[in-house]
């Protein structure tokens, strides 16, 4: 009866967005090592940053621990996505555990970077944020000293460097492409010979995303982005979004959804972080519908078709 009093809401919801390659295989080598091992199989860290994921894995039989030392011995250990410093898989097989690395093979990229230039005498300065496990699981491919975060542009004009010359930088994948831009313009005018990684660090996925929402916040009057607070990547898309002039907000489930901060929207842009499920879309699309009159707009993106290789220990299962 109260169908008629519903106020219109026109949804642009952002292509692409949500699961990206990487999120996709850590999620799959969790599921695939239960059905290969049994459950209880253990992973070290969230094995990607959401909560409705890690929860779906710990009914299906995976244990989430901080540290490898909450392993007990015998039992097959994950590492997550976001990559692990080499003291971790060093320490699993000193103990003996069988261990499957869900690290993004993107992410393994910039380590191998970093060995290599590291190798080569080079310092690095790496872009990132401060505490993120892929900051820490990258920083620890090279010895003590060998690399120095860079959060800010205030950063650059502050750091000091030994030998300008023998400098090279990389970045964590899921930073702003617009703000990580900004920094390394400022690093190359400060160190003219720096050397800038053979191809772009931030992953494809982060790129989509943030150019996803660009697309469509001009059109909107706010925008709501599914994501943890601890996704890197996620919280990006809100800052996108508010600096194309949108008001945004981060959600991690349809319940979060403030209806008071959406009146007076006729045009709500939504969009979902690496990490985070096509279910939590369309738990939040069915939320709205409760409240508003919905019409959901096709919105075109680039077509993604990264899939990576499972580790060969789970190929053949
Ligand atoms: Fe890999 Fe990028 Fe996904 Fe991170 S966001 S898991 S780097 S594809």
């Amino acid at each position: 009866p109260h169908m008629a009093s519903k106020p219109a809401l026109t949804l642009l919801i952002a292509a692409p967005r949500g699961f990206c390659a990487g999120v996709d295989r850590a999620i799959q080598i969790v599921e695939l090592a239960i059905e290969r091992y049994g459950a209880p199989v253990y992973v070290r860290h969230e094995i990607v940053h959401n909560k409705y994921v890690v929860d779906t894995l710990k009914a299906k039989g995976a244990i989430f621990v901080a540290e490898l030392d909450e392993v007990p011995d015998g039992v097959p250990v994950v590492f997550s996505a976001h990559g692990v410093p080499k003291a971790v898989p060093a320490k699993a097989e000193e103990r003996g555990l069988e261990y499957l690395d869900a690290t993004c093979p993107l992410v393994s990229k910039v380590h191998r970077q970093a060995e290599r230039l590291v190798d080569q005498g080079r310092h690095i300065l790496f872009i990132g944020h401060a505490g993120h496990p892929e900051v820490v699981g990258t920083f620890g491919q090279v010895p003590e000293g060998q690399m120095t975060l860079i959060e800010t542009i205030e950063d650059v004009a502050t750091v000091e460097v030994a030998d300008p010359d023998c400098l090279a930088f990389l970045t964590q994948t899921t930073l702003s492409v617009d703000d990580t831009a900004e920094i390394v313009a400022a690093l190359q005018a400060r160190f003219p010979a720096i050397k800038a990684p053979r191809g772009e660090d931030i992953c494809y996925a982060t790129s989509n995303r943030q150019g996803a929402v660009k697309a469509i916040a001009k059109r909107c009057d706010a925008m709501l982005v599914i994501g943890a607070s601890n996704s890197s990547n996620s919280v990006r898309l809100v800052e996108v979004a508010e600096r194309e002039g949108a008001r945004a907000r981060l959600v991690a489930r349809a319940a979060e959804i403030d209806l008071d901060w959406l009146e007076g929207v006729r045009t709500l842009g939504i969009t979902a972080g690496a990490s985070a499920p096509e279910v939590l879309v369309r738990e939040v699309v069915d939320r709205l519908a409760e409240h508003f009159d919905v019409t959901e707009t096709a919105v075109e993106g680039v077509e993604e078709r990264m899939v990576f290789k499972l580790p060969r220990a789970l190929q053949a299962a």
